[in-house]
């Protein structure tokens, strides 16, 4: 069995290194430092191209992996393609999801510290599919105890969980799909051999009734979450009319009847609160009617707050249904699914949220990349080169920093008295942080060719480009304030679900709760505190066409991808001292055969077999590097011409 793997990995060696590197023009390089024009956008889409062409939907940049969502079955995800990937140095297969998930694991064995695999990119890249391949790769290939198997059940079936409820529908739009999905797998090390994995992997109704009751569901739990999920798609139905008054009205109440219903409250209750406002005055309370507008305000947040806080009790069920209480030591690697920058036509605060948190991760991702090469470099006893990089810091601080950044002006629009509206938020902008680099307003004259600011639209310069973000609405969705009146129906809703997401306690703290900016600016830096403490993987989904089309690769949609996925900078960051490196074993193993000194064996030192090697072969000082244990080869063409050599020898 051992053997027979054996030769099957090193025929796909054999096949896909020299097929990579020696017939490169046909399938292109399988990492992209091998490039010879490596800052060239039009080379990495050519490379792209012809590798997807060959339905290579794999390419590396270093450690990096760049996924093309094929829109096909690939066959690439089998048992034994899982067996080929354990335990194999990350450069002797063709890139695969399957090597980052191995290399995952494997640092986190032999290093025992936390690991995360970040996945991102647009909407329909490949990000779920992904996380659910990594998720099974491990399911297989992993040692695992009995009762770590069991929580790798519920990891696997909360899945379907966490999809079929994050992806359901709200009113108008469908930003409730929009979490950002963050999973702990849980690791021990005393080791038996995982069984046949038996995962289902059609999302049907029963694959996810079937997960519930594994994660400790009862049939009332769901009964109650069925109940809030359908009310929300309900309260969508409600009617709002006006009165001569000018106030809201609901004339056919059938609707509320449904919701209340639903959600276990009273339906009188219900439409007063859709409808009216408590005021407090002095010592009285006065109940105003509100005008159709805030009503249908009123009826959104209701909703996104029903939706958002049933969703993260949810979450925090499933992760408490996770935690295995038996691990005698907790390794655990993260897997993070999260949308990339998004750039519309049109772009609003969700966009600009966002694209805050891409800007934060993209920070995280170019200082660790420098860092690592930093230290790799001083263990190898190489001299450091200075790499020009843009530290998109200035970008974060424009966006978070405190009193001065753009989120703290919001703040401050949305708490102060007076008539504030999404024009003086403009305004204040334009006063405060006007002139700095990073951002541009209307006034603008601008150079020609560039598109024009509207009247209630600023600009930013992100680090992968500009996006122009129109400020109507930013008012209304950073105060999504649930009004008091709605609550306390809610409180005493009969559904055990809705009761605890709504606390009495809220309704008794008076204070003002953190705006949404501000919850998302505090909720985005503890989760780099998190990412910080481990050490990072990285996945860039690319989607190749908008219809969902196999083989169609669609240029434009692709080159705006890289470009906002910060591909090519970290290409810049990873290329900018050595193309490839390799240990001086590994070096001499693939390249022996090219001298007389080392074949077919080399009996002294690694280190001195390369140096002869290489000497005969007549690489220039320029040219490379020696260090403690590895060789750095500066251009790629050097090194394809030492594989060109073992063609003819
Ligand atoms: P995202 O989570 O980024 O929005 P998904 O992972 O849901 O995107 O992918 C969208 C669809 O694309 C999937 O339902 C599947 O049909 C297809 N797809 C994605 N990745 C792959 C893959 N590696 N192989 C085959 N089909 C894929
Ligand atoms: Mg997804």
């Amino acid at each position: 069995m051992e053997s027979k793997k054996e030769d099957v990995r090193r025929k796909h060696i054999r096949l896909h290194m020299e097929g990579a590197l020696t017939a490169r023009d046909k399938v292109g390089v399988q990492d992209f430092v091998l490039l010879d024009a490596y800052t060239s956008e039009s080379a990495f889409v050519d490379n792209l191209r012809k590798r997807f062409n060959e339905n290579l939907i794999y390419t590396y940049i270093g450690t990096l992996l760049v996924s093309v969502n094929p829109y096909q079955e690939l066959g690439i995800y089998t048992v034994s393609q899982m067996e080929l990937y354990q335990g194999v140095n990350f450069f002797e297969l063709p890139p695969h999801v399957y090597a980052i998930a191995d290399n995952a694991y494997r640092m986190m064995c032999s290093e025992l510290n936390n690991h995360f695999i970040l996945i991102s990119g647009e909407s329909g890249a490949g990000k779920t599919e992904a996380s659910k391949k990594i998720l099974q790769y491990f399911a297989v290939t992993c040692p695992m105890t009995q009762s770590l198997q069991i929580a790798r059940d519920r990891l696997l079936l909360s899945n379907p969980v966490l999809e079929a409820f994050g992806n359901a529908r709200t009113l108008r739009n469908d930003n409730s799909s929009r979490f950002g999905k963050y999973m702990d797998i849980q690791f021990d090390f005393q080791g038996h051999c995982a069984k046949e994995s038996s995962i289902n992997d059609k999302n049907d109704w029963k694959t996810v009734s079937n997960a519930f009751s594994v994660i400790d569901f009862t049939e009332a739990d769901l009964e109650n979450l069925f109940g809030i999920i359908a009310s929300v798609l309900h309260l969508g139905n409600i009617g709002f009319e006006e009165d001569d008054q000018g106030c809201a009205t609901i004339p056919d109440t059938h609707e509320i009847k449904w919701i209340a219903k639903l959600l276990g409250v009273h339906p009188a209750d219900l439409l007063e609160a859709l409808t009216h406002r408590k005021i407090e005055a002095k010592t009285e309370e006065v109940i105003c009617p509100l005008t159709l507008e805030l009503s249908v305000y009123a009826r959104d947040a209701m909703a996104k707050a029903v939706y958002g806080r049933t969703f993260t009790w949810l979450v925090n069920k499933i992760n408490s249904s996770l935690v295995n209480k038996d691990f005698t030591r907790k390794t655990v690697i993260g897997l993070l699914d999260i949308y990339g920058f998004e750039v519309f036509d049109k772009n609003g605060f969700e966009q600009f949220c966002i694209n805050y948190c891409n800007e934060k991760l993209q920070q995280l991702l170019i200082e660790r990349t420098l860092k690592a090469e930093q230290a790799e470099y001083e263990m190898e006893g190489i001299e450091w080169e200075p790499i020009k990089y843009f530290n998109n810091k200035i970008i974060c601080d424009l966006v978070e920093e405190r009193h001065k950044g753009i989120i703290s002006i919001l703040d401050e629009e949305c708490i102060r008295p007076g008539p504030a509206t999404d024009l003086s938020f403009l305004e204040k902008l334009e006063e405060k942080v006007g002139k700095h680099a990073h951002f541009e307003t209307r006034k603008l004259a601008g150079p020609k060719g560039r598109k024009r600011i509207g009247w209630m639209e600023f600009r930013l310069l992100h680090y992968a480009g500009e996006v122009t973000y129109c400020t109507k609405g930013f008012l209304e969705k950073n105060n999504d304030l649930l009004y008091r009146h709605l609550k306390e129906v809610l409180c005493k809703s009969k559904n055990v679900i809705l009761r605890e997401c709504f606390l009495r306690a809220e309704l008794e703290n008076r204070r003002r709760p953190p705006t949404v900016g501000t919850q998302f600016k505090n909720s985005l830096s503890s989760l780099l505190e998190i990412l910080i403490s481990k050490e990072p993987s990285y996945i860039r989904c690319i989607k190749p066409n908008d219809r969902k089309e196999p083989s169609k690769f669609d240029d434009f949609l692709i080159r705006h991808q890289i470009k906002y996925l910060g591909l090519m900078e970290h290409l810049r960051v990873r290329r900018a001292g050595f193309a490839y490196r390799r240990k001086y074993e590994h070096f001499l193993q693939r390249y022996k055969s090219l001298c007389p000194d080392t074949w077919p064996h080399w009996h002294g030192p690694p280190a001195e077999g390369v140096e002869r090697l290489i000497n005969y072969m007549g690489y220039k000082p320029e040219e490379y590097k020696l260090g403690k244990t590895k060789i750095f080869i500066r251009f790629p063409r050097t090194l394809f011409a030492t594989e060109d050599a073992l063609e003819f020898c």
